[in-house]
């Protein structure tokens, strides 16, 4: 006998079925209609690129780059990559089709899987979603606020107010990270013994993600780093005081974090992360980022293209439902209602049904029915399983003289009418 295949999915991944992608979904389309309003388009680029298109722009001092990526060679040598995030593939593809000719800001969002070889835990699989937004065009700390405001209108209207925190602060433009990161280093030799490994590498690599480690994240040593705050150019300085009080206006509520720096290599000035907060239960994400972002004034110049400054962030999905789940923000909004049960008692009444379930669909209406059975009694069975509002009912009685029972399973009323009114009735 042949041997039967490992159903086992492999670790980090998750199936989603019945409610879990019902909630998945909502998340995903609420983000969207609201980026809608934006006037924001959906890009939509391939789950994996040449590997550069990564390795070359998160830079390779970075977690993504050195642990995280599944990378491998095609059928014909080729070095690709999983996606590990979005900004990379977008600006690439922003870059290729030339999309920067046209005058204006760019604004775009995405909604897809990401891939990361990370050991698997509450919040953190190896593929899970992103919803981010690229805008391109315009380096402006009114953008960077509205940007900031826009993540923290899409936490809200998950009802999830209250349940995270947004952290902002400024790692600062080219100049004050040079002068910052000699200082970053000169620091941290003297404790380096204290380092964990990674550390010890980041000191060579960028100094700067020490300061994002998440083992050394409680040390002294740590806390005590100097802070980018204390290096910042006159013009980053302004920025930023300029970006809070916008930000302050807006009615976004945030903290300055001075350790905030990000894990990855292109990002200036502007950095934030929205930090879940006030849930202690089991399996918590307490403390992770369910969203996070930054400008990029020269990743576009990076890849080879124009000078254009980009701003973005991206929230896991799962992360939010997550949050949404421990505060029990889903209720109805991922069950489907079934608006009609259509029930046939006889073969020809049956065939009939199917037809006109159809129709009733047309007219924006959820409709189910039981393609087997004849009897009452059976066919009841799905109405209770689904839980419909209505029964509609026809038998040889109801078909010969164009009539349909009605049943609203709700209070219990029943009556009979003729099937052209009751269509009529409920066009809406
Ligand atoms: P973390 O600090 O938790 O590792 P990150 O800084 O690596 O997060 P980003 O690269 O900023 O994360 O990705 C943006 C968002 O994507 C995160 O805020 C988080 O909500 C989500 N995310 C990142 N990695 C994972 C993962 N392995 N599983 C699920 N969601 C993730
Ligand atoms: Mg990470």
């Amino acid at each position: 006998m042949a041997q039967s295949i490992n159903c086992q999915k492999v670790k980090g991944t998750i199936d989603f079925y019945g409610e879990l992608s019902s909630k998945k979904r909502y998340v995903e389309n609420k983000a969207r209609e609201i980026c809608k309003k934006y006037n924001m388009e959906e890009i939509i680029t391939p789950t994996f690129e040449n590997t550069e298109v990564f390795s070359r722009s998160s830079g390779d001092g970075s977690d993504i780059v050195n642990k995280e990526m599944y990378t491998f060679l095609d059928k014909s040598e080729r070095s690709i990559t999983l996606r590990p995030e979005g900004t990379a593939g977008v600006v690439r593809s922003f870059l290729e089709n030339k999309l920067y000719v046209n005058p204006g800001l760019k604004k775009y969002y995405y909604c897809g899987p990401m891939f990361r070889f990370e050991r698997p835990q509450a919040g953190r699989f190896r593929e899970f979603s992103q919803f981010g937004v690229e805008f391109f065009g315009e380096d402006n700390y009114l953008l960077d606020a509205s940007v900031i405001a826009l993540g923290d209108k899409i936490l809200k209207s998950y009802g999830l107010s209250g349940k995270y925190r947004i952290c902002v602060n400024t790692i600062g433009d080219f100049k004050s990270r040079q002068v910052y990161q000699v200082a970053l280093k000169e620091y941290f030799s003297k404790y380096i013994d204290s380092l964990c490994d990674d550390c010890k590498r980041r000191l060579e690599k960028n100094p700067m993600r020490i300061l994002d480690c998440k083992v050394d994240k409680e040390s002294e040593v740590l806390k005590n780093a100097p802070k980018i705050k204390d290096y910042l150019t006159d013009e980053s300085k302004e920025y930023f005081k300029n970006l809070q009080e916008a930000l302050a206006y807006l009615g976004c509520d945030y903290y300055v974090d001075d350790n905030l720096v990000r894990g990855l290599d292109y990002y200036t000035d502007t950095v934030f992360e929205y930090i879940a907060c006030n849930d202690d239960s089991e399996n918590s994400i307490n403390g992770m980022a369910i969203c996070a972002g930054g400008k990029y004034a020269e990743l576009v110049s990076k890849f080879g293209g124009p000078d254009i400054s980009g701003i973005g962030f991206a929230f896991g999905v799962e992360r939010v439902t997550n949050l949404m789940d421990k505060f029990g923000l889903f209720d109805d909004n991922v069950k489907t209602k079934v608006d009609f049960v259509l029930i046939g008692l006889d073969k020809v009444a049956k065939l009939f049904t199917i037809k006109l379930a159809n129709e009733i669909r047309d007219l924006g209406y959820v409709c189910e029915l039981d393609y087997k059975n004849t009897s009452f009694k059976s066919q009841f069975k799905l109405v209770d399983r689904v839980n419909a509002k209505n029964i509609l009912i026809f038998g040889e009685e109801e078909i010969k003289n164009n009539l349909v029972t009605v049943k609203n399973n709700e209070n219990g009323e029943q009556k009979s009418v003729k099937l052209d009114d009751f269509l009529e009735s409920i066009k809406k």
